[in-house]
């Protein structure tokens, strides 16, 4: 590394900003390392909040690394500090103390926060959402007060949070605008998947309706006309990012900072890694709201800001666990020519994407992580494949490929 990086300020202390800081001392970075967050707690992974912490049997959350972890690495934290400007001549960000802290290079990981539901529905203040520790203790407590949940949005955390409440006896309806589940993620034969196991684990599924009203008797109208159950409400339709002290550096687009594939900002000095980088990837540029991006990137992002140069390259990768379905998917889910591999109306099957050239470029895994660790491998190496023996799940998968 030049020999004036010496500070290296991270802001956002979450997976992406502990795994960078980590991985700078892995690699021999011996200069300073600040983190900065907004939250209490110890930087944590957030896949534990819709799973685990709603699993009335299971305990509390767990941080990535112990507090002596972050002394014996010399890595500054500062929680429950808030950025609140940077500015990019002086080479310093401000925090809403009235602190600065000096920076050589400044890695944004801010981490994006949840779209609220606009206009007057509730007038109640029971709504929730789910982003942080503090969401999913309180969720907990209305599942376990088993009371009738209503769920608005059918994307990755509504169903997650759907299975997690039915396992405690909640009645769970769920509200999706559009025309069917996890749109954004899957194709068609997956959302009717999913739409088929929630549906018989006795969850009520309304499509094409929006709230209206949340009422103070727990009764939510839905646009339709329609009245459902919601003693206790939960609102999962997205995110936004958390760009806010950043805006003015003209390095933020609509879907948070931008960067190239080595995760620099318009701004020499300033990257960006996580949920709230902007990034080319294979399908475009935009958002990775995944845990392995932010892993990834992140730990690519650490070898840049050490003077290499490495292109990020990994295909998107994510999974689901909504009760006992494992869903997993890679690349691109929603373009290519499909083949199945499996009964597509059984409980475990494959969805793959071929283009042209029968090379892989997206996979859906229903209840079959092992096919998905060799689609992985195909997706990110470009592999081609037998279509007809892709089909045939007689023939194993290693045999495929061509
Ligand atoms: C409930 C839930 C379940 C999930 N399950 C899965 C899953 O099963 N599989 C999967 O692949 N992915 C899952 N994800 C996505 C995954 O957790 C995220 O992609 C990952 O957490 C992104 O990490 P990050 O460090 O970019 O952001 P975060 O972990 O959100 O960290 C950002 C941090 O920055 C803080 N911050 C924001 N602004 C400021 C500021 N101005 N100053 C200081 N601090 C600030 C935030 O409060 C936060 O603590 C899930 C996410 C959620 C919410």
């Amino acid at each position: 590394m030049s020999t004036q990086v010496e500070r290296i300020v991270i802001a956002g202390a979450g997976q992406a900003g502990a795994t960078v800081a980590f991985g700078l001392r892995k690699a021999g970075f011996d200069g300073s390392i600040t983190v900065i967050g907004d939250e209490a707690h110890l930087p944590y992974e957030r896949p534990q909040l819709s799973k685990e912490m709603l699993n009335l049997e299971k305990g509390e959350h767990r941080p990535i690394r112990s507090q002596e972890d972050y002394e014996a690495q010399s890595i500054q934290l500062e929680l429950g500090a808030r950025l609140t400007r940077v500015d990019a001549d002086g080479r310093q960000v401000l925090l809403d103390d009235g602190r600065k802290v000096g920076y050589d290079r400044l890695v944004i990981a801010t981490g994006v926060k949840p779209r609220q539901l606009s206009g007057p529905f509730d007038h109640t203040g029971r709504a929730c959402y789910l982003r942080t520790v503090e969401d999913a203790r309180r969720l907990r407590e209305d599942i376990r007060s088993g009371r009738p949940l209503a769920i608005i949005g059918g994307g990755v955390i509504g169903l997650e949070v759907a299975a997690a409440a039915r396992a405690a006896g909640c009645h769970v309806t769920v509200i999706e605008a559009g025309e069917r589940l996890m749109s954004r993620s899957v194709d068609e034969i997956a959302s009717a998947y999913l739409d088929r196991a929630h549906r018989r684990d006795g969850v009520d599924i309304r499509y094409g309706a929006s709230a209206v009203e949340l009422g103070e008797d727990g009764q939510l109208k839905l646009s339709d006309g329609s009245v459902v159950p919601a003693q206790s409400l939960l609102v999962g339709i997205g995110v936004t990012p958390n760009i806010q002290g950043f805006e003015h550096l003209g390095i933020t687009d609509t879907a948070g900072v931008l960067v190239d594939g080595h995760g620099r900002s318009p701004i020499g000095s300033i990257y960006a890694t996580g949920d709230i980088a902007s990034q080319p990837h294979g399908q475009g540029h935009g958002r990775i709201e995944t845990w392995a991006n932010a892993q990834d990137h992140a730990l690519n992002l650490v070898k840049n800001l050490l003077g290499e140069d490495v292109p990020y390259q990994s295909p998107i990768w994510f999974w689901s666990d909504q009760g006992k379905i494992n869903l997993q998917v890679v690349g691109n889910a929603n373009q290519g020519k499909r083949f199945i591999r499996g009964d597509e109306h059984g409980d475990a099957f494959v969805v793959f994407r071929l283009d042209d050239e029968r090379r892989v470029t997206g996979c859906t895994t229903i209840n079959s992580p092992r096919d998905m660790a060799v689609a992985r491998r195909w997706v990110k190496q470009g592999v081609r494949v037998d279509p007809q023996r892709l089909v045939d799940p007689v023939t194993p998968l290693r045999d495929c490929a061509i």
